[in-house]
């Protein structure tokens, strides 16, 4: 699923932004990857999505190497994958339904299977109703539960959400973790970048944090030790 070894980036200004990072994900895992501003988080998603390639060490993701991988097989990398972006990213002239099947569209499925598999994910993420309205007749929550939907239409192994909760209240922002949670049960690998403490500290998963490039904790039970590294409320 995801195998890196020794991995630095470096950006072309000389920002190291990400240092020596070693780091595998199993398949059905789920996983939050937290960490201040600046700590690296965006740069470690880009190496993940093919979006920029790493100075040394090694990536696998999902049998793709990162490192040796041709422009033109970035696609194929990208369609085992299911990216969630915290502004949403939806076309706003598309109405739910067509937002969705768009991703289907995009890599040339048949009418057919878009008629199957559309409603399938939209009823996953609780929109049937709101199938046939536009992205800004919708609440941030919904807007969001489109992108995951889109996301998922085209059956990723692996969905990689960069701070979907971002835009969202306390009340949304938890749903939508349960949402993934039940999604990540139906089998879908999950990975999520937050600086949301309160937020990861509900949900006993594994957190690595990264700091200054650095993966610096990486253990499960959802605790964020980030803070405060000899904390003694350590408990679940
Ligand atoms: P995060 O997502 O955790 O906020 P980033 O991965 O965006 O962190 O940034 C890590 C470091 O790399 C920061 O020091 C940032 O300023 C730097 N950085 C990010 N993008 C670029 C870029 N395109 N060019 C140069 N430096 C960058």
């Amino acid at each position: 699923m995801i195998r890196m070894s020794d991995v630095s980036m470096v950006y072309e200004n000389g920002t190291r932004a990400v240092k020596k990072a070693t780091l595998r994900i199993d398949e059905g895992e789920f996983v939050f990857l937290v960490g201040s501003s600046g700590s690296g988080k965006s740069t470690l998603i880009k190496l993940l999505t093919g979006e920029v390639r790493p100075t040394e060490g090694r990536i696998v993701v999902n049998n793709y190497n990162i490192g040796t991988l041709k422009k033109r097989e970035v696609p194929y990398l990208r369609r085992t994958l299911g990216v969630v972006f915290q502004d949403f990213r939806l076309i706003e002239k598309k109405t739910v339904y067509e937002n969705v099947a768009f991703g289907m569209r995009a890599v040339g499925a048949s009418e057919r299977a878009i008629r199957k598999r559309v409603p399938y994910v939209l009823e996953l993420v609780g929109l049937t109703e709101k199938k046939d309205v536009r992205p800004l007749e919708l609440s941030g929550g919904e807007q969001q539960r489109v992108a995951i939907a889109r996301a998922l239409v085209n059956n990723p192994r692996l969905i990689i959400a960069d701070e979907p909760t971002g835009n969202l209240d306390p009340a949304r922002s938890l749903e939508l973790m349960t949402l993934f949670e039940k999604i990540n049960e139906l089998g879908t690998t999950i990975l999520i970048v937050t600086h949301e403490k309160e937020l990861v500290d509900k949900f006993a998963k594994r957190v690595i944090v990264i700091d200054r490039g650095e993966i610096i904790s990486d253990q499960t039970g959802g605790y964020y030790k980030y803070e405060e590294p000899d904390t003694e409320s350590y408990q679940f």
